[in-house]
């Protein structure tokens, strides 16, 4: 398991996105954590997904 995220910058911000569910996040290891639950339980985990960034971009 590596780094699958992707990042994503927006207003000179860099954002890290699960790919699996499209929440972007600002910290990394929240998104590759993210990623993993997705990946393995195909569903989100609201612990990880609360931290996820509410603005659109
Ligand atoms: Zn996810």
């Amino acid at each position: 398991m590596g780094d699958m995220v992707r990042v994503l910058e927006h207003k000179g911000v860099e954002y890290y996105l699960c790919e699996k569910c499209d929440m972007s996040y600002l910290n990394k290891d929240l998104a590759n954590k993210c990623e993993a639950f997705c990946e393995e339980f195909k569903a989100c985990n609201i612990d990880i997904t609360k931290h996820a960034v509410k603005e659109e971009i």
